[in-house]
């Protein structure tokens, strides 16, 4: 086997995290408070989130920002991850193109979401906070916070989406393994849940949905404050140790990316493997390929339109300004859980309007045949999630070999799917399908 793991000292994981606005020419737009209509200041998120973080997410100006000793202590855990050639996948391929994914998770929770949930929890802690909420899709930020929330001693309470819920029961007890409340949503707690449920008694729930709960949890208990797992600028800030240490790490194997590809919900993986790489296209350096690799059946790059529009469904959260399908949006219930987002986050949707970035839409089932092809020829089983990510590399493999050039590819490997197997299952008895999302329906919610 040529295969070989790329690591790095520990002395190796960044001192800084990257803040790509600051070097944004055009600096994405501020949400905005949709009482007032007027732009979001640090102090109007005080009530809802640590200070430090509120200070991070309208950061404009520091090119880069300490990771605090204690949270570089706890990203030794799991830190620096390993770079890895994907010697098996480009045989298969039979492609010239050399492809390198960064393996994000062999984290202890199995994906990314670490990188953001450590320094969330520990930013709460340095403010008193003693309890903690938040919303989980398939499950990956609520184990995720589970876990950095027992690290430095908080109380966890997560809203689970009901569909997964169901559908992962293991990610539940994961997060209860590590001492967290798990509550589906929509749940009879709250204002916004029980009106949802009154509307539509059967509904199984949304992300949008279960940040409503979560936030109005937040906002009536005292020492209580709230986290969000993605689409924010501070956990994209916070995910960019993955392409920092990937930068060193390419270095090492004397390659630089062509393309650099993350799976897409509401950024933060993707922002993480990219932004360190776009410093040197927007600085004139380099010429790489961003792209950003969505769902099919949740198109929000490549066919939502850019608007002010809230994050969550009972619009409780400031306007964002972002690519959006609405914010009523209900996407089928495809097993990548983790993408069924409505928005993007407002530095990636500024840096899609600019053109700095791409996105593509890739249907399930391409996403499952490429994941099942990633694990035999690799071995590790990738969240469908990281499919997305996974599948659009493939693509652009077979490209090169179409055109018979040597392309390096870069791909972020955002999760492992040792919790989704039920997915692997479907997809394996052929049970699996694909959600073609119509214009019509897009304008609809759009309106709404
Ligand atoms: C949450 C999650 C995603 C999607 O979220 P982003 O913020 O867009 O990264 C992708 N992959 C995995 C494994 C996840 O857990």
């Amino acid at each position: 086997m040529k295969t070989k793991k790329i690591l790095l000292p520990e002395t190796e994981i960044p001192t800084h995290w990257y803040n790509v606005v600051a070097d944004m020419k055009n600096k994405p737009q501020r949400m905005i408070n949709p009482g007032t209509k007027e732009p979001l200041k640090p102090e109007d998120l005080y009530p809802l989130f640590a200070e430090e973080l509120a200070r991070q997410e309208f950061n404009e100006t520091d090119t880069w920002i300490e990771i605090p000793e204690e949270v570089r202590d706890k990203y030794k855990i799991y830190r620096p991850s390993p770079l890895v050639r994907a010697y098996g996948l480009e045989k298969a391929l039979d492609t010239p193109a050399h492809i390198y994914f960064k393996n994000e998770s062999v984290s202890p929770v199995g994906s990314h979401k670490l990188n953001s949930a450590l320094p969330q929890v520990y930013y709460n802690k340095l403010d008193g906070t003693t309890n903690l909420t938040t919303e989980t899709g398939a499950g990956q930020w609520g184990t995720a916070l589970s876990f950095a929330g027992k690290v430095f001693g908080l109380e966890i309470a997560v809203y689970m989406v009901k569909v997964s819920y169901e559908q992962k029961p293991y990610r539940r007890s994961l997060m209860q393994t590590w001492g967290a409340q798990v509550i589906p949503s929509p749940s009879m707690s709250t204002k916004s849940g029980r009106k949802a449920l009154t509307e539509r008694p059967n509904y199984q729930g949304s992300l949008g949905m279960a940040i409503s709960e979560a936030i109005e949890l937040a906002m009536q208990t005292p020492k209580c404050k709230y986290t969000l797992g993605s689409v924010l600028n501070h956990v994209s800030l916070h995910q960019t140790v993955i392409g920092l240490e990937a930068e060193k790490q390419m270095e090492m194997a004397e390659e630089y990316p062509d393309i650099v590809i993350g799976c897409f919900g509401g950024g933060s993986n993707f922002s993480g493997i990219s932004f360190p790489f776009l410093r040197h296209v927007m600085n004139g350096d380099k010429k790489t390929r961003f792209i950003a690799a969505e769902p099919a059946s949740c198109p929000k790059l490549t066919r939502g339109i850019f608007k002010f529009d809230f994050g969550d469904e009972a619009g409780y959260t400031p306007l964002i300004p972002m690519y959006t399908l609405g914010h009523n949006f209900a996407p089928a219930n495809i097993h990548a859980g983790g993408l069924r987002y409505h928005g993007a986050g407002s530095i990636v949707s500024q840096l899609k309007k600019d053109n700095l970035i791409e996105a593509v839409a890739i249907p399930q089932l391409e996403t499952f045949e490429a994941g099942v092809l990633f694990a035999q020829t690799e071995g590790i089983i990738p969240a469908p999630e990281s499919t997305h990510a996974i599948a659009s590399a493939i693509r652009e493999a077979k490209k090169a070999k179409e055109e018979g050039t040597k392309k390096v590819i870069l791909f972020n490997l955002s999760g492992h799917g040792l919790v989704d197997m039920s997915a692997y299952d479907q997809y394996l008895a052929g049970d699996l399908k694909n959600y073609e999302v119509s214009d019509s329906e897009i304008e609809k919610f759009l309106q709404s």
